[in-house]
């Protein structure tokens, strides 16, 4: 997301977007990951739309100065136009990601658009010293089917946030503080790097994840979720972290599908096995009304248990609301 003035309406388009999108979170639910002794849990810190001259230097020595690590989603145009930024971000200890190229609303695009926004940002990155990424941010969170296919040709895992921090909407320093102090183990919170606010925030950020005993964390490639870093400094270019492995499990994913006003579909990707078994807990009052790619199977009304019918590791439902948006929560088994 973005709010920086712009030259075009995107800037509102944006706002929209996001308001529209305020169900969107990114849920992944995997094997136990590794803890460093002092760390009680890892949350990921996600700072967008960089790099910048004027936000970025402030930024990383803010996160540098309070042990914070944080990973950085750059656009691709100004990984090109600020190479030295992104050299910066990854001396100070900061992971890389992809955030397309120019900011566009991707689900709009032809796939070979698609296509161009993401190779190019990676190519920018990796020039610059970034490394390749491993992970990319839809701009506005907006993703689809065609999108996540030219994702997964280059080898990036999705990641969208559990708690969006409003700094791109105006927040005060103390809303952010206030966000990112409902961040649990392995959970992502969207930043942005230009708003005063959000830097004025990150002393107290990083004061109420240590009194709760959360460490800032790396996004894992492999689970999409906050884990300890596993030393290196880059987004990716080393074939997964090993910092989330899932010791012979499975993960599955959620992606927000189609929405109306009284429904909505998500999306469930497997990864890690093809004989697994999904659990999804559904908050009341939503209720399941379909389900596609799966026998399913309702111990209790909140409680589907999914297999695989033949029809691969994507799959999906439609929740009805009954006026709660709140996604479900999953975990994965494999047999
Ligand atoms: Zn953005």
């Amino acid at each position: 997301m973005r709010k920086r003035p712009l030259p075009s309406l995107r800037s509102m388009a944006g706002v929209l977007a996001v308001a529209a999108m305020a169900v969107a979170s990114t849920v992944t639910v995997g094997a136990g990951t590794s803890q460093a002794a002092t760390c009680n849990g890892y949350v990921g810190l996600t700072f967008d739309d960089g790099p910048s001259n004027d936000h970025t230097p402030a930024l990383l020595n803010a996160l540098k100065q309070n042990g914070l690590r944080a990973t950085m989603f750059n656009e691709g145009q100004f990984a090109a136009s600020y190479p030295a930024q992104v050299k910066a971000q990854v001396d100070a200890g900061m992971w890389v990601g992809n955030h397309s190229y120019t900011h566009p609303h991707l689900t709009q695009q032809s796939q070979a658009q698609m296509d161009s926004e993401i190779s190019r940002t990676q190519q920018a990155i990796a020039n610059a010293g970034g490394g390749t990424p491993k992970l990319f941010r839809p701009p506005y969170g907006e993703t689809n089917s065609t999108l996540k296919s030219v994702e997964a040709k280059y080898g990036l895992t999705e990641i969208i946030w559990d708690v969006d921090s409003q700094d791109w909407n105006g927040a005060s320093v103390d809303a952010i503080v206030q966000a990112n102090s409902r961040l649990t183990n392995g959970q992502v919170i969207l930043m942005h790097e230009w708003p005063a606010n959000t830097l004025a925030a990150i002393p107290r950020i990083a004061q109420n994840l240590a009194s709760r005993g959360l460490c800032a964390g790396m996004i894992s490639p492999s689970t999409g979720r906050a884990v300890a870093p596993d030393g290196g400094g880059t987004g990716g270019g080393n074939g997964g972290g090993t910092g989330g492995g899932n010791g012979g499990g499975c993960t599955a994913t959620l992606s927000a599908g189609q929405q109306w006003s009284d429904r909505y579909n998500l999306n469930v990707s497997v990864t890690g096995s093809s004989n697994w078994t999904v659990t999804m807990n559904v908050p009341s009052p939503e209720k399941i009304i379909a389900t596609w790619n799966i026998t399913a199977n309702y111990p209790s009304s909140q409680q589907l248990v999914a297999k695989p019918n033949g029809n691969g590791n994507n799959w999906g439902v439609t929740l009805q609301t009954n006026g709660t948006w709140t996604w479900p929560t999953v975990s994965c088994t494999a047999s």
